[in-house]
């Protein structure tokens, strides 16, 4: 018995995977465990510089990374930027739907505009990269792995000023459970995960009221890095789970059950 079966299972060679927000925090670290299973990673981020020195990092090691700007609320960008990897690197077979803001504020503190510019991003944003990727991956007929980053906060408020944040990932929950309806019969795969507290540059650098006690608590299995989101997504991403779609997974270190 050897190990080659499993290796299968896990192998992205020859897949282009687009991670939004693969610059810093959790989507650093599944550009880089994406990149390791062998696919060509997109680094699409609107943080440039920060994307071509964290491509450049896994170049340097071996993997093959493409840093590329992105701002996944505006539409026009998104839809050039989508059709521009796909001339350049083919179209993708996998995205990752990872690039949000994690800003608080108190419930009657939140005015329309901020309320907006939180779905613009985290939901919005979301709709439109899904939306594109989808199109190329039908047009290519290969089917796809669409994996939407929410948050475990839908399930298990514990902090306050995360309503409008909360909404917007529960939105994309919903998204994914719809998108894998329709994507069904072009065999694309669309699953959620729920992380819990990462502790990112993003988290760390949230601004609103601080974390309530609840939320400061420690998660009994210990707090989970941007490696144990990035091994969910690999899951969700292989060979492995084709035939798994519409699913969510919290990895949250079993802070839901606390
Ligand atoms: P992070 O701020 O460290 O990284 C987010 C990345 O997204 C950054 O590189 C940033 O430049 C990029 N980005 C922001 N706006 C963008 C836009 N409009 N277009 C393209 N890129 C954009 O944050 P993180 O903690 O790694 O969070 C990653 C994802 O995980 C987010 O969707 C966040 O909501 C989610 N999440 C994080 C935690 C946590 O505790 N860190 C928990 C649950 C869910």
């Amino acid at each position: 018995m050897n190990n080659s079966l499993l290796i299968q299972l896990f192998d992205l060679s020859g897949r282009v995977a687009i991670v939004t927000g693969g610059a810093s925090g959790i989507g650093a670290g599944i550009s880089c465990q994406l990149a390791i299973a062998g696919a060509t990673v997109i680094v699409a981020d609107i943080d440039i510089s920060a994307g071509q020195s964290f491509a450049k990092e896994l170049c340097s090691e071996g993997a093959s990374a493409i840093a590329i700007q992105l701002d996944i609320s505006n539409e026009d960008v998104v839809k050039s930027c989508f059709e521009d990897i796909s001339r350049e690197h083919g179209a993708p077979w996998i995205l990752v739907n990872n690039a949000g803001i994690q800003n608080r504020k108190g419930m009657f503190e939140i005015s329309g505009d901020d309320w907006d510019a939180m779905q613009k991003v985290n939901l919005r944003g979301a709709f439109l990269c899904l939306r594109e990727a989808a199109e190329l991956m039908k047009y290519e007929g290969q089917g796809g792995r669409i994996i939407n980053i929410s948050s475990a906060s839908i399930r298990h408020p514990t902090t306050e000023g995360l309503a409008a944040y909360a909404a917007s990932k529960g939105g994309l929950a919903s998204l994914s459970q719809n998108a894998a309806f329709e994507l069904l019969e072009h065999n694309i795969t669309v699953n959620t995960i729920l992380p819990g507290g990462v502790m990112t540059p993003g988290a760390l650098g949230a601004t609103g009221p601080a974390p309530s006690a609840a939320a400061q608590r420690r998660p009994p299995l210990g707090q989970c890095t941007p490696e144990d989101i990035a091994m969910a997504t690999l899951f969700f991403a292989s060979p492995a789970a084709q035939h798994i779609t519409a699913q969510q997974l919290a990895v949250d270190g079993g802070w839901q059950l606390t």
